[in-house]
């Protein structure tokens, strides 16, 4: 049983390094701060916990997280005993980080991308669960693991927000259900929605405003689109993740199919942030190196915005559009 297996690599190691993604979520941030309690809680062994970006400010009232370090802070030469990555679709996703994973003695990934295709000593990828956070429940009660408030509260977070505060059609019986028991366990669906998504700064209204103002709809609005530039990311300027909800902004309309958002990284480079009503996109993404969900996916891009947007239609078209 692959459970067994977690608990024994975790019992035999002396240290341990839990690795979330770059532009981290809620749920690979919820996911490896509940591990992490959770692996203090019931073997009093602390893993350390590592970031490759910023952790947006929305997720800073999990204050465990105070404790994760910067991928930059850690020792290259470090080989842990057990390394483990939660939400992570691709080795890509945790950039230079990948030396730690691959040199670890015990490798494992809790996941839930159907395009997770690397391998591990350990594996649970879960593709019909909702979350990472999810799929670390189940985890946790199959180990008979003991839990606290605090660890119910990165769990819920981490399912909150992957599922879009429980609207995506990854919201399940299941997800429901264990976020019943979360709930059961201290967590405080109104407090932990509020952290989340209504304390904003002003500046990220406007700034979602000015974006929204600038969307292109073409094929009759059912492709929808936005371009950020990273100089108005930088007049803007905010704590907040600037750009968080907004592609899901052009997806309420009726007539749209397909919605984006290109990111300017930096010259001729794009996040791309992709969401689907019917279409497979992550069959879109994937042409590009990317990954992610049938409705909800992503990649980098290179090129001027114009022609990243045409390369991505072109290919959305592809899918049956
Ligand atoms: P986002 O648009 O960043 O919210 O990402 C949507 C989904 O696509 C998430 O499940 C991500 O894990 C996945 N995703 C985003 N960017 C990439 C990428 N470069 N490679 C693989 N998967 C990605
Ligand atoms: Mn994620
Ligand atoms: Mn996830």
């Amino acid at each position: 049983m692959e459970y067994l297996k977690l608990d024994d690599s975790i019992k035999s190691s002396k240290n341990i390094l839990i690795i979330s993604h770059l532009n981290p979520d809620g749920d690979t941030l919820g996911s490896m701060l509940a591990l992490r309690d959770l692996i203090y809680l019931n073997y009093k062994k602390k893993p350390e916990m590592m970031v490759i970006s910023k952790i947006p400010k929305m997720y800073e009232f999990m204050d465990g997280l105070k404790d994760a370090k910067h991928l930059s802070k850690f020792d290259n030469s470090m080989v842990y005993d057990l390394v483990i990555l939660v939400d992570v679709a691709a080795l890509d996703r945790i950039c230079d980080a990948k030396v730690f994973f691959e040199k670890a003695k015990i490798k494992a990934v809790i996941d839930h991308h159907k395009t997770n295709n690397y391998s591990s000593d350990i594996r649970f990828v879960e593709s019909e669960a909702s979350s990472t956070g999810e799929v670390l429940f189940r985890l946790a009660e199959d180990n008979n693991w003991k839990f606290n408030e605090k660890i119910a509260e990165a769990l819920y977070a981490a399912i909150l927000t992957d599922t879009g505060g429980f609207r995506h059609d990854n919201t399940s019986a299941v997800s429901l259900k264990i976020a019943s028991k979360l709930v059961e366990f201290g967590a405080k669906p109104q407090w932990i929605y509020k952290n989340c998504y209504e304390m904003k700064s002003k500046n990220f209204v406007m700034f979602q405003a000015h974006c929204l103002n600038k969307a292109k709809f073409i094929d009759n609005d059912k492709i929808a689109y936005i371009i950020v530039y990273k100089k108005d990311i930088e007049k803007y300027e905010s704590e907040d993740d600037l750009t968080e909800g907004l592609v899901e902004k052009l997806k309420i309309m009726d007539s749209t199919e397909v919605a984006f958002l290109l990111k300017e990284i930096d010259n001729k480079t794009f996040k791309v942030s992709m969401r689907s009503k019917n279409i497979d996109v992550s069959e879109v993404t994937s042409v590009f190196n990317g990954g992610g969900h049938k409705f909800a996916a992503g990649c980098v891009i290179k090129g001027s915005s114009e022609s990243c947007a045409e390369k991505l239609i072109a290919e959305i078209k592809k899918q049956g559009l």
